[in-house]
């Protein structure tokens, strides 16, 4: 038995805990059994409902486990809405559950979002004439600066009423992010189109003092990375470019707000936030995260797809497999992602999501039932 993986598993609400509960039967069902991996699931309840219970967002005890002895922490969804509908919130106006989800990206450091735009065999596109083989990159946003950073204000005077939010880019900041980038691009097999190795610098440089010094730093550190082909483009453009031509991008950098926004795009691009994952990557320390938040719409129903948590945590896997230099987790989450597209190929067991396009006819299937089918295929 090698060494023990402590994960913190923060569930979070709604659909959250749906979703993260069936990674825990991923693991209990499959991955125990058969892999010689020893994991110590530590779950802490959190989130919105959890502060309409308690007045806090978490225990003492879950944020110094999380912050101080978790090797990884796995994350569902937070929000709730209060008796009167609203979303919960803090007497500050963030939203109860801030501290979970902002709160340490900020406070561990967690410098780059990471989220794969991959299109699966099987998987629904709103791109007309757009395949599998087109949509395969990887949208690294930097985390922890620019328009998100908490310097925001208002001034409101008889006279005058104005708000600002302080939009602090750094050479330290722009350095690490596309260093970052340069050595994903260095680890992936290139665009879709041309298999070119590409990392494209995502900003506003043409107007903005923040994008010009991150742009900077982007040339910069790629003088060390001479085998991978530098490219440019303007936010605005680039969201009309990803639609045209998907296929040209394997990675893509861009500063928090701008790449905040792009994401989502992406998300769109690869058939929606069922399939969505993510994680939010430092040097010590890493979050991960199906991109959707806790979905109160259909909380309850079993229509969440599980995919996005469960491919979540095979990035979980494939990032504590190179921290720690074990071969054993890495080998894991390749596993955990054949069997989930071998089930999306298939096309037969999907969430009501995926029953779309070419697959409208297709009876869908419950969380529990997709999450079982993928038990299946990794133990057959
Ligand atoms: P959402 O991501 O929760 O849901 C958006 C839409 O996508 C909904 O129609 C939902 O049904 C659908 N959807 C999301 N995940 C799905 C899945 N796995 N399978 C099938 N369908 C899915 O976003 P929202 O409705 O804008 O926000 C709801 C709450 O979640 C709010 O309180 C919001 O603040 C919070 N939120 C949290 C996070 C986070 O924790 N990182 C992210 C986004 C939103």
């Amino acid at each position: 038995m090698g060494r023990t993986y402590n994960i913190a598993v923060l569930p979070g609400d709604g659909i959250g805990r749906e979703v993260i509960s069936e990674v825990r039967r991923v693991m209990e069902e499959a991955v125990n059994p058969a892999v010689n991996i020893d994991l110590e699931f530590h779950e802490f309840e959190c989130g919105g409902e959890y502060y309409l219970k308690t007045g806090l967002e978490w225990t003492e005890e879950a944020e110094v486990f999380t912050k101080n002895e978790a090797d990884a922490i796995l994350l569902g969804g937070i929000g709730a809405r209060g008796p009167d509908g609203r979303s919960v919130r803090r007497p500050d106006g963030n939203l109860a559950g801030y501290s979970v989800v902002i709160g340490l990206r900020q406070e561990l450091d967690l410098y780059a979002n990471v989220r794969p735009v991959k299109l699966f065999e099987g998987v629904p596109t709103p791109l007309a004439g757009k395949g599998s083989n087109d949509i395969d990159m990887v949208i690294v946003r930097e985390n922890t600066e620019g328009l998100y950073f908490p310097a925001h204000g208002r001034i409101k005077e008889p006279d005058r009423d104005f708000a600002f939010d302080l939009r602090i880019i750094t050479a330290k900041g722009s350095e690490r992010i596309a260093r970052y980038a340069y050595e994903l691009a260095k680890n992936r097999n290139g665009a879709p189109v041309d298999k070119v190795k590409r990392v494209t610098c995502v900003d506003k440089s043409n107007l903005l003092a923040g994008c010009q010094l991150f742009r900077e730093y982007f040339n910069k550190v790629g003088e060390n990375y001479k085998e991978i082909t530098k490219d440019y483009a303007y936010v605005d453009a680039w969201t009309l470019l990803a639609i045209r031509k998907p296929e040209y991008y394997d990675v893509v950098v861009a500063p928090n707000a701008f790449g905040d926004i792009i994401s989502d795009l992406g998300g769109a691009l690869m058939g929606g936030l069922g399939v969505a994952a993510s994680g939010n990557i430092g040097e010590e320390h890493a979050v991960f995260e199906p991109v959707h938040g806790s979905a109160p719409d259909i909380a309850g129903t079993g229509q969440a797809n599980p995919i996005a948590a469960l491919l979540s945590a095979a990035m979980m896997f494939e990032w504590l497999g190179k921290r720690f230099n074990d071969n054993v987790p890495v080998k894991t989450a390749g596993w955990i992602r054949d069997a989930i597209e071998e089930v999306l190929r298939e096309g037969k067991i999907r969430t009501p999501d995926l029953c779309l396009g070419k697959w409208s006819e297709v009876k869908p299937s419950n969380t529990h039932q997709v999450t079982t089918e993928i038990i299946r295929k990794m133990m057959g």
